[in-house]
This record gives C-alpha cells, sequence and structure tokens, in this order.
C-alpha cells in the first residue's frame, strides 16, 4: 500500500488521537471532518445543495472502508492511493474567449500523471475500492458566459460534472454515488482523481496535482477551473493569504472581492477550493445558461445504446445496483424505449426503483 508520504507520523497521531487523548480540531490538516449526510435540499454552508436528493446506499463506490475513517472524522493523508504514474501526452485543453462566451475545449485527459485504472488486484487499494473503470478521452466543450452573473437564487449541483480544472480534467461535488462524501470514502489515485463508469478523469477535492500557485495581490489563490456558472474556482487561499474555511464563504463556497480575472483586477464572485467538505462548490451562484450545449461523451461509444439510453455502461450499473444479471436487466427492459413497468413485475422490484437504478447509473 502507498501511503502519503507522512504516513508513518501519522500512525502515532492515530494512535494517539483515537485513545482519546489528545482533542481532535476540526481544522487539522491531518483530520478532517466527515461530510456523511451533509446534503441539502436548499443552500447551506458545509452541505452540497444537491439536485439528487435520494441515494441508493447499494450503488457502485468503495466498498469497504479503513482506519483512515474514526467516527465523524477522516484523514486523507492516512487513506491509501491508486498506485502507478500513467502519463497522458496527448492530454489537451483550450480556454478561449469569443465574443460573449468563453469556451473551454478539452479531451478530459489530465496533464499530470494517473494512478492504473482499472485498479489492479495486486494493488493494495483493490481492498478498499475495486474501481472497474478506464480513464477515456472525453470530447468537452464547455459554452460559459464569458461575465457570469449571479442568479436571484442559487441552484442546486447535479451529480457528474459541475465544473472543469485548468489540468484538464473534470470536477465533481463532494458526493459519491451513494450521497456520501466522495473524498472519504473513495480511493483516489495520488492527484485525487480517478474515472466513473465513462471513464471521465475527475476529482471531487482539490488535487496535489493542481497547481495552488499564489501570483496575486496579498497571496491569494490563483484560478484553478471554471464552475459551469461561468465563474472561477480558486485554490484554498483567500484575500490575505489565509486558508478559507466554509465559514468565510457564501452556502455556494464563493465569495466576492478583488482577483485578476482574465489579465486584469477585477471585483467578483467566485468559489474556492476547501480542505473540508463539500470541498468544491456546494451550489451554483450564477445563472447556468445552455446547459444542453455543454457536452460530455465519451468518445467511440456512438452506436452502442443501452436501454434507457447511455451505452452499455448504464445497463452494467443499473444491473449492479438492482442486483441483478445485466442480461435479466435487458431482457426485461426489452427493446428501447425501455418498458419500466414490464421490468418491474419480471423483476419483482417497483418500476420507481428500476428508474432510479438508471438515473443513478447514467450519472
Ligand atoms: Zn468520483
Ligand atoms: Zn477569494
Amino acid at each position: 500500500m502507498q501511503f502519503r508520504s507522512y504516513a508513518p507520523h501519522l500512525a502515532a497521531i492515530f494512535a494517539t488521537m483515537f485513545a482519546g487523548a489528545a482533542p481532535v480540531s476540526a481544522h487539522a490538516h491531518d483530520a478532517l471532518p466527515l461530510g456523511d449526510g451533509n446534503v441539502s435540499s436548499k443552500p447551506k454552508s458545509g452541505n452540497v445543495y444537491s439536485c439528487q436528493q435520494r441515494f441508493n446506499p447499494n450503488a457502485p463506490g468503495a466498498q469497504a472502508s479503513g482506519k483512515w475513517i474514526r467516527g465523524n472524522e477522516w484523514a486523507p493523508t492516512a487513506k491509501p492511493i491508486v498506485d502507478g504514474a500513467v502519463a497522458w501526452p496527448n492530454s489537451a485543453i483550450t480556454v478561449s474567449l469569443e465574443g460573449d462566451q468563453r469556451l473551454v475545449r478539452a479531451n478530459n485527459l489530465p496533464d499530470h500523471k494517473t494512478g492504473v485504472f482499472p485498479v489492479a488486484r495486486a494493488d493494495d487499494a483493490y481492498r478498499y475500492d475495486r474501481n472497474p473503470n478506464s480513464i477515456r478521452e472525453q470530447d468537452i466543450l464547455l459554452r460559459l458566459p464569458a461575465v457570469p452573473q449571479l442568479a436571484s437564487n442559487p441552484s442546486c449541483v447535479p451529480m457528474g460534472m459541475i465544473g472543469f480544472a485548468l489540468t484538464g480534467a473534470a470536477i465533481y461535488n463532494a458526493l459519491d454515488a451513494r450521497g456520501d462524501d466522495a473524498p472519504a470514502h473513495e480511493i483516489q489515485d495520488s492527484c485525487n482523481g480517478h474515472p466513473e463508469h465513462n471513464g471521465q478523469y475527475h476529482y471531487h477535492n482539490l488535487s496535489p496535482c493542481m497547481t495552488d500557485s499564489r501570483s496575486q495581490p496579498g497571496g491569494h489563490s490563483d484560478l484553478i477551473g471554471y464552475a459551469l456558472d461561468g465563474f472561477g474556482i480558486f485554490g484554498l487561499h483567500g484575500e490575505n493569504g489565509e486558508i478559507v474555511e466554509n465559514k468565510d464563504l457564501d452556502a455556494c463556497h464563493g465569495h466576492t472581492h478583488e482577483v485578476i480575472w482574465d489579465g486584469k483586477k477585477r471585483t467578483i464572485y467566485h468559489y474556492h477550493f476547501t480542505e473540508e467538505y463539500p470541498y468544491t462548490i456546494g451550489c451554483f451562484s450564477g445563472t447556468i445558461e445552455n446547459r444542453q450545449a455543454n457536452r460530455q461523451m465519451p468518445r467511440a461509444r456512438q452506436g452502442n445504446r443501452a436501454p434507457g439510453g447511455g451505452g452499455h455502461a448504464v445497463l452494467q450499473k443499473a444491473a449492479q445496483i438492482l442486483g441483478v444479471s445485466e442480461h435479466r436487466l435487458m431482457d426485461a427492459v426489452g427493446a428501447p424505449p425501455p418498458n419500466f413497468h414490464r421490468a418491474a413485475q419480471m423483476l419483482d422490484k417497483s418500476e420507481r426503483e428500476i428508474r432510479q437504478a438508471f438515473g443513478t447509473a447514467r450519472q
């Protein structure tokens, strides 16, 4: 098992910490509060205002957790990581201003090395999270507003991509498919990334492979990526170079002050990554236009649509969630469009359960 560098000290810290001898600060870097359950149906600090409100506790994800999670805390540095150092020389991303739009084009391969996916049997991470997916190129074309605007009301964040990092990979919200704290439960590689079922490599929190540079006045972090509402996502450091915490930000994980934006000093709303849950953004403060124009699809998957749409991977995942074989599920839903009513009878499940399985599988 490959632990991050200071694991030996950490073992000692853990031994002390969980013996109850030392009080654990919520903001100590070696132990963070676990975010499980902090999913809300409205904007709320320290929560993910999630568009999806019901989660299947048996959805695919890590199959076990280890000693890095204790009670209501988890220790990022004690979590195993997916081994490997796979380079992606074809990584490509361009960001350009065209009229009133900012276009992000990318193939979603990161500009840094990743672990080996699917997780190898020999990797000790396999014991906890058998991520069976491979990293695959995606066609990313995001049409973001060049000058994003605050909406009158924040909106919820979906599962899947909520933003895009300048490293060339996607940013997801803090939740895994079960609605739990993804960085705490899922095993990622040393860059805090992993692929989902379509092969999209993504982060749920700040990656040590993103450069949290601080060339802005006062030591404020530089831009690290864009949220899908067009606002920038910056690193851990605030206006005076201090580490930003949830209490310094609004419920969506942002605030307004002067930063360098498109090469000029501007007072503009922006988000921050934090070390604490929800790590990225809790909701969208801006308007989400052209949602349909935000294309994200795996390459070379055309013509392979499973019942319900979305390819073989969706069927596979839905079958896994429902605990039936792929073959049986395919038989039950029939030729497209899927017959959920018939499937419910054949599989002795509720129609709602089946719809939800497909819904989750598509994320
Ligand atoms: Zn993930
Ligand atoms: Zn700031």
